[in-house]
């Protein structure tokens, strides 16, 4: 039994272990909050206090904490065979079914899969891999991959770089060359005189004229999040996905899904581009796929690029050692199948989500929230200074981070983007539970006012 003390915890975190995205002097002699254990939707730290983990982890535990099914998978794998790689003309077992159940559960495009240990390594696998698909058609030129601006594609220099968030490309060096960003589906940070729709298309059509400028016979690729995630969980309005795609068939570009966060059933669809009506050449996953008990993200394959690499390709000189990793991916099994048996997509789109959904209505009541905005199990209540006119807070948008205190101090992990509070809460939360987040929500929004 380990008879470490929360301080002692704190002062070797301290000493030793620098974490992602964090001032690294923020933690000095204060330490982290130390989670010790999960079960279903909750957390507990090493204090004892109960958490309601409305982030599902980051955006993963789509199933929820302790699932046996999961955990047995990957016991029996480790014990059967912990690894053994995809190189040199061997597999294993369990990467060849998952393989097989992900051409299963994705659109009817998707036959071929290529496993990356993660979202940003399956982001990478996309800059090379349209970027081989344009050499082959004989179009070296067509380089250029254009995303959005405040869009998340990890953290890795072309994921980074793909990524469109400011504070990221500060740091060393990013964009690399050939990635180039537009604005963002984001209605309300708009002057709001168009009506959604009208917006929709206006921001879809920053696209096509990007393209122009750029010439279409350069322009590889366009790349998105069906709802931007990490940017503030930004539904788009109906209009933009179908205009995004008639662009890129008009052009002949390559339309490519970030599906990190919306795969697995989160919107209530399978993937995000069937919720928004959209047919992309690429998909990559990550995340809910293994619902986080364990590293796994991955690229699909449309036919469109399958056949060219496939029958053309020779050699694609890429990979990484944990592709298709044996227990990651026997996990990945035993939760796509969990997923089908309870039948949470359904359940997202019919019961659950439509229940979060209405509970986000009631809390637009609240005097300091503008608007809010859901997606299946995905949720954001945009702060605001002046709810009469919907003035955003402007400046540090130090109001995002008291809520995320508050909720912090009060049980409930929801996270702050800015002016944004967000959640993305495990796809089995009950209606009791969504009730409980809500109760807590008003009250954080009350102790921020
Ligand atoms: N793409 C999206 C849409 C994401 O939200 C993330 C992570 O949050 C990534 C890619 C990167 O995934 P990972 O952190 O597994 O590298």
């Amino acid at each position: 039994m380990n008879t470490r003390t929360t301080k002692d915890w704190q002062a070797a975190d301290a000493s030793h272990h620098l974490h992602p995205f964090t001032d690294f002097k923020s933690l000095a002699g204060k330490g982290s909050r130390i989670i010790t254990r999960a079960d279903n939707i909750y957390l507990w730290d090493s204090e004892g206090h109960k958490l309601l983990d409305a982030m599902s982890g980051l955006w993963c535990v789509n199933v929820g904490y302790g699932r046996r099914e999961l955990i047995d998978a990957a016991t029996k794998q480790l014990e059967t065979l912990p690894f053994y790689n995809s190189f040199f003309q061997t597999t294993t077992p369990p990467a060849i079914e998952l393989a097989e159940l992900l051409a299963q559960v994705t659109p009817p495009q998707f036959k071929h899969v290529f496993f990356s240990g993660s979202g940003s390594e399956g982001n990478d696998t996309i800059v090379r891999m349209v970027r081989r698909y344009w050499d082959l058609k004989g179009q070296p030129e067509r380089s250029v991959i254009i995303s959005r601006h405040n869009a998340y594609h990890g953290s890795t220099m072309a994921g980074a770089s793909l990524g469109g968030m400011s504070g990221m490309h500060e740091q060393g060096g990013l964009p690399i060359p050939g990635i180039v960003h537009i604005e963002q589906p984001f209605w309300y940070e708009s002057d709001r005189r168009l009506s959604r729709d009208e917006f929709g298309l206006k921001a879809a059509r920053a696209l096509e004229q990007k393209i122009l400028e750029i010439g279409a016979d350069k322009v590889a690729a366009f790349i998105g999040e069906p709802v931007q995630g990490a940017g503030g969980v930004i539904v788009p309005p109906a209009t933009y996905w179908p205009e995004i795609q008639r662009i890129c068939d008009r052009h002949g570009i390559l339309l490519v899904s970030d599906e990190v966060i919306c795969g697995f059933g989160r919107t209530g669809q399978w993937f995000g581009c069937e919720t928004f009506g959209y047919r992309p050449d690429l998909m990559t996953f990550a995340k809910g796929v293994t619902s986080g008990y364990i590293p796994l993200g991955g690229v699909m394959v449309g036919e469109r690029v399958a056949k060219v690499l496939i029958e053309e390709g020779g050699e694609f000189a890429h990979g990484y050692t944990y592709s298709g990793h044996p227990v990651a991916c026997a996990v990945g099994i035993a939760n796509i199948k969990l997923i089908q048996r309870e039948g949470l997509v359904e359940r997202v789109r019919t019961e659950i989500g439509p229940y979060l959904a209405e509970t986000f209505a009631a809390l637009a009541e609240h005097p300091l929230v503008g608007e809010v905005q859901t997606c299946g199990m995905m949720g954001a209540l945009q702060l605001v200074k002046d709810k009469a006119s919907g003035e955003m807070f402007d400046g540090k948008l130090e109001v995002g981070m008291v809520c995320r205190a508050h909720c912090f101090g009060n049980g409930l992990i929801m996270r702050a983007v800015g002016d944004r509070m967000i959640v993305a809460p495990p796809l089995v939360m009950t209606k009791a539970q969504i009730d409980e987040m809500a109760v807590l929500i008003r009250k954080c929004l009350d102790l921020t006012q």
